[in-house]
């Protein structure tokens, strides 16, 4: 079948019904959603705007014999309860655990490698701090306890208010649920002691652990994605959510997944259409189909067809979702103007290298030339000191390690050079971040490195490698120039020494995650995680629990009954994902038993729903 017959089979396909459901964007949540929508006998149809599901989720081989996780490149966040009953292990999703899970070089020759072996990280710790070392297990519980408070946080509903009440009963139901929320919540707090529950609250305004080493190794994980540093406020839930996930049951460990980050997407993918779903690459949505009053009949794609459905999910951005999608004069003004003031800014780049040898390091050359335990984890690279002469001293080592990063220019304007031995500190995140406070690039920027073809044999020829670098603060929009401009993009940052090693890159500063990848601002969390954005206030105030003011289709507002939820805003890492699509399901069962029985009763709907009876 040549392209042109299949493309207009499958319009044909997308056009010819009216579809239970449709889900705009193949990310890997918008995929979870289908396959849940579908597994529940509802036909569904997943629409996206790329030639490649995944969204941020993706393996895209730019380079020949070169396999990306072009953004996304650790799993560790999507919920156990997603892996086993979409079945991803059946499905291809193989994950790779790393041990040891990360590695700090330091500039005095020593190094800290820290992972799940809890041995490893005593003898580790303890080159630099004998109280580190005994400290380390007291807060690596500490943080398993806030986990295990948060957990039942991310598998269920925010307790929002309901936004339309209809009946007494249905306010009644809804506050009883409520108080059970807030009870539960309560009492787990109350579980956890005054003396846990302050030191969880001062998690939250800031992090807090011992050596500088130790300290910078684990803070990263605080500021990771953000544009503050790690006294920001909020940026201790950052931390958290960066432990929060888990590889196998093993809390806090990241793991790669073979074939790259899209393995996890591919996997999802199969095990929606494997329940019916279809999914369609290519299909960029333009328009939400709004009829009068607010009600979504379906979606007006951008080469023009119309496809219907009473339900819409939007894996998209809240703001893409709401701003673009939605024609003007539909949403309320508040709704509108919080998600118009939302903070998407980012300060990330990620580069992806495909090198024909492994960086070594001065530190650690634990293996001779082949991946060490060095290699497996996240390489944590920045610098003890902003001295000059330790820098001159570290660049002048003939052999202080193979690769280079070459940094920007300095206020002197020369580069300022260091390599791969420097090692992270809590000072050198603080002024990365403050350069780009100041609206440029950091001039040292956090560097955090994965190799995950250490592990993962199926992404690069053989001897070859491919390498993650994702990098902390690089502006939106630079005060000093453009990053569409080439020469600033290379002069930027780029990548010299051994240039030989190679063989080539691929390169997304924020605003090319928000072009490729679809992520307003090039936010990675689809708005930032600051304290005020969390939970009951996201993606906006009073807005957090799935629903918008969009009704679903005509068909269904009989007797004053106001079926609320779409489209549905998803969110980052699969959290709670799986809880608004069982949220759903359940609304749109009920919807079409009620839609079924008054069209019986009443004979004046032209809905076309088949009422199927699953159990959820
Ligand atoms: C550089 C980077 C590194 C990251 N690293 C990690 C990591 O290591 N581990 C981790 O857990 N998370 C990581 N993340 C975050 C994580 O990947 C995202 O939070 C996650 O992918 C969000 O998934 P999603 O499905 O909700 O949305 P997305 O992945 O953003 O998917 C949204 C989809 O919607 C599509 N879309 C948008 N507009 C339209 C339209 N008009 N019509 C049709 N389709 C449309 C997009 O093309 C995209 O496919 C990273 C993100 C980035 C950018």
């Amino acid at each position: 079948m040549n392209i042109c017959t299949a493309a207009a089979k499958l319009t044909r396909a997308l056009t010819e019904k009216k579809w239970d459901a449709l889900v705009i964007g193949g990310g890997h949540n918008g995929l979870t959603a289908a396959a849940y929508l579908a597994r529940s006998g509802l036909s569904v149809a997943v629409l996206e705007r790329r030639h490649v599901i995944g969204g941020a989720a993706v393996t895209e081989e730019l380079i020949p014999g070169f396999k990306f996780s072009r953004c996304s490149y650790l799993q560790s966040l999507l919920r156990p309860a997603v892996i086993k009953e979409l079945e991803l292990a059946r499905h291809g999703m193989k994950l790779l655990k790393r041990s040891p899970s990360s590695f700090t070089p330091c500039l005095d020759g020593r190094y800290l490698l820290l992972g799940p072996d809890k041995e490893l990280n005593y003898s580790e710790i303890s080159k630099f701090s004998k109280r580190d070392a005994e400290a380390y297990p007291r807060y690596e519980n500490l943080l398993e306890n806030f986990c295990k408070f948060m957990d039942p946080l991310l598998d269920s509903s925010p307790p929002e208010k309901l936004q339309e009440v209809s009946s007494f009963n249905t306010r009644m139901k809804d506050n009883l649920q409520k108080s059970i929320f807030w009870a539960n919540l309560l009492q787990r707090a109350v579980g956890m002691g005054q003396k846990d529950l302050l030191d969880f609250v001062d998690l939250l305004l800031s992090p807090a652990s011992k050596t500088d080493v130790l300290k910078a190794t684990l803070a990263t994980d605080a500021v990771i994605g953000t544009t503050g540093n790690s006294s920001t406020p909020g940026s201790g839930y950052v931390l958290l959510h960066h432990v929060m996930g888990e590889t196998d049951g093993d809390r806090g460990i990241w793991s790669y997944v073979e074939g790259g980050m899209g393995s996890v997407s591919l996997a999802i993918s199969n095990a929606a259409k494997e329940a019916g779903a279809t999914i369609i690459t290519e299909a960029e949505v333009s328009q939400l189909m709004i009829e009068d009053s607010s009600r979504v009949s379906g979606v007006l794609l951008a080469d023009g067809t119309q496809v219907c459905s009473s339900v819409v999910l939007s894996n998209a951005t809240p703001y893409k979702t709401f701003m673009e999608f939605v024609p003007h004069n539909v949403l309320p003004d508040d709704f509108l103007g919080a998600v118009k003031n939302s903070d998407y800014s980012s300060a990330t780049t990620k580069i992806n290298l495909a090198v024909d040898k492994l960086p070594q390091f001065q530190c650690c050359k634990l293996n001779g030339s082949g991946a060490g335990p060095q290699h497996m984890g996240t390489i944590h690279i920045g610098s003890e000191s902003h001295s000059v002469e330790k820098l001159l001293s570290i660049t002048s080592f003939p052999e202080s390690c193979t690769w280079r990063w070459k940094g920007r220019r300095d206020d002197c304007g020369s580069h300022i050079e260091y390599s791969f031995s420097d090692s992270i500190s809590m000072e050198e995140i603080d002024s990365a971040c403050q350069d780009s406070v100041n609206g440029m690039p950091s001039r040292r920027p956090i560097i955090e490195m994965t190799i995950p073809s250490a592990l993962d044999k199926t992404i690069s020829p053989p001897g070859k490698h491919v390498i993650n670098l994702f990098i902390q603060y690089t502006p939106y929009k630079p005060s000093d120039g453009s990053w569409e401009d080439p020469e600033y993009r290379v002069s930027g940052f780029l990548l010299y020494i051994q240039i030989s090693s190679i063989i080539g890159y691929d390169m997304l500063t924020p605003p090319d995650l928000e072009r490729e990848i679809g992520l307003t601002g090039g936010n990675l969390f689809h708005g930032a995680m600051g304290l005020d954005s969390l939970f009951l206030m996201r993606p906006v105030k009073g807005w957090s629990n799935y629903r918008t003011p969009l009704k679903v289709g005509s068909d269904v507002a009989y007797h004053n009954h106001h079926y609320e939820p779409l489209p549905e805003t998803l969110r980052l890492f699969s959290l709670g994902s799986k809880q608004k699509v069982v949220f759903l399901i359940g609304r749109l069962k009920k919807w079409k038993k009620e839609s079924a029985f008054f069209k019986k009763a009443n004979k004046c709907s032209d809905i076309e729903v088949k009422y199927t009876d699953t159990p959820l």
